[in-house]
């Protein structure tokens, strides 16, 4: 990334200023995108505003600015958005603020204090790169500024017609969110939707976790249909095959299950009994795990439960401190509890279903 620092005069800055509200804000001769779609609404108190133009008549500095060279030539607003925008207000007389007991707006000022503040000199930085550079300038400029997630980040860097349209389905401002309205019962409640949270879940779970090459490539699509058909089918998916909403499905990667396992049949009347018994199950604790495991079997989801100290010391001093399998005296702390009867086999977590094993012994037979 290239970053210059230039000096941008406050007459360079206003020529030319319009304030079209929604359809955008220019200055700098028509050549700066003052608040480009992805920059925040203008939210700065009449007091701050104020503060602004206070400083520049004092003639002390601002804080440097920072502005985007795109291809064309133009320029974007990346950090300053609301300093320039106060600037351009009180130049086109749209607030007045105090000065020498006097309420004053620029038309009110005398020629020579139109012209200081005509000729203050703002720092400026002009930042060119591409868009991952622009993406990381946009974190190193947050730290001092204002707290963009690293979605909203995306956006800012991919903004076009696609992201647009994402924002319609997966993002609250607009018509509820629908796409939390689908899929509530499977996203968990900490997916910050107002701060593109959803949007960032459903990118990462069709991109396989590519996000930044998903939007890139995608940037300039006239929708974003296809994120929206894929959410809803992964939405359906689960559905179809789970049944009845519990609350262990929220927050689970269900994209990322459904990548892997939508084109496998299952029977999900099969697969509800099967959710259904396994709930109940005490030796279960991690009943999140219920869904990844019959889908894939793999009992290392579920959690299940250990031996307690106090029934593992018991066997230990029964079996006189030998390990089970190879008859070898070792130290407490060197053994391990084990399932005589398996767990898939019906075998509970019960002082007579256990026996201790050294550690060599415990990963040969289960072969880990
Ligand atoms: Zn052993």
């Amino acid at each position: 990334m290239e970053v210059k620092l230039h000096e941008i005069t406050v007459r360079q800055l206003v020529d030319g200023y319009e304030n079209r509200e929604d359809e955008g804000v220019v200055g700098f001769g028509g050549k700066l995108d003052i608040r480009p779609p992805y920059q925040r609404e203008f939210i700065y108190s009449a007091d701050k505003q104020k503060a602004v133009i206070d400083t520049i008549f004092k003639n002390f500095p601002l804080n440097i600015m920072y502005w985007v060279k795109r291809d064309d030539g133009t320029f974007e607003v990346m950090d300053g958005q609301q300093r320039t925008m106060s600037i351009c207000e009180y130049y086109c007389c749209n607030f007045s603020i105090e000065k020498d007991g006097y309420l004053k707006g620029y038309d009110n000022l005398t020629d020579k204090e139109q012209e200081d503040f005509l000729n203050y000199k703002l720092m400026v930085y002009f930042c060119e790169g591409d868009d991952y550079e622009k993406l990381q300038w946009f974190k190193t400029i947050n730290i001092a500024g204002e707290d963009l997630s690293d979605q909203e980040m995306r956006n800012a860097v991919y903004n076009g017609s696609w992201v647009n349209n994402a924002k319609v389905w997966f993002s609250k401002k607009v018509a509820g969110c629908p796409a939390y309205q689908i899929g509530s019962p499977y996203i968990a409640s900490s997916v910050k939707i107002n701060r593109q949270g959803l949007l960032e879940l459903a990118i990462k779970w069709i991109s396989k976790g590519n996000i930044n090459e998903y939007m890139k490539q995608h940037q300039h699509d006239k929708d974003a249909t296809e994120l929206w058909n894929y959410y809803k089918n992964v939405i359906e998916w689960a559905e179809n095959l789970f049944g009845k909403p519990r609350k262990e499905m929220k927050g689970l990667p269900w994209g990322e299950y459904y990548n892997e396992y939508k084109d496998q049949e299952f029977n999900p009347e099969a697969i509800q009994q099967r959710v259904d018994f396994l709930m109940q199950d005490e030796e279960i604790e991690s009943k999140k795990g219920i869904y990844l495991y019959v889908l894939d079997g793999k009992e290392k989801h579920l959690n299940l439960r250990q031996f307690p100290e106090n029934i593992k010391r018991t066997v230990y001093e029964k079996q006189e401190g030998k390990c089970f399998v190879c008859k070898k005296e070792f130290e407490f702390e060197d053994m391990e509890g084990d399932h005589w009867k398996p767990w898939h086999d019906g075998g509970k977590t019960e002082i007579d279903n256990c026996r201790m094993l050294c550690r060599d012994c415990n990963r040969e037979k289960s072969g880990k």
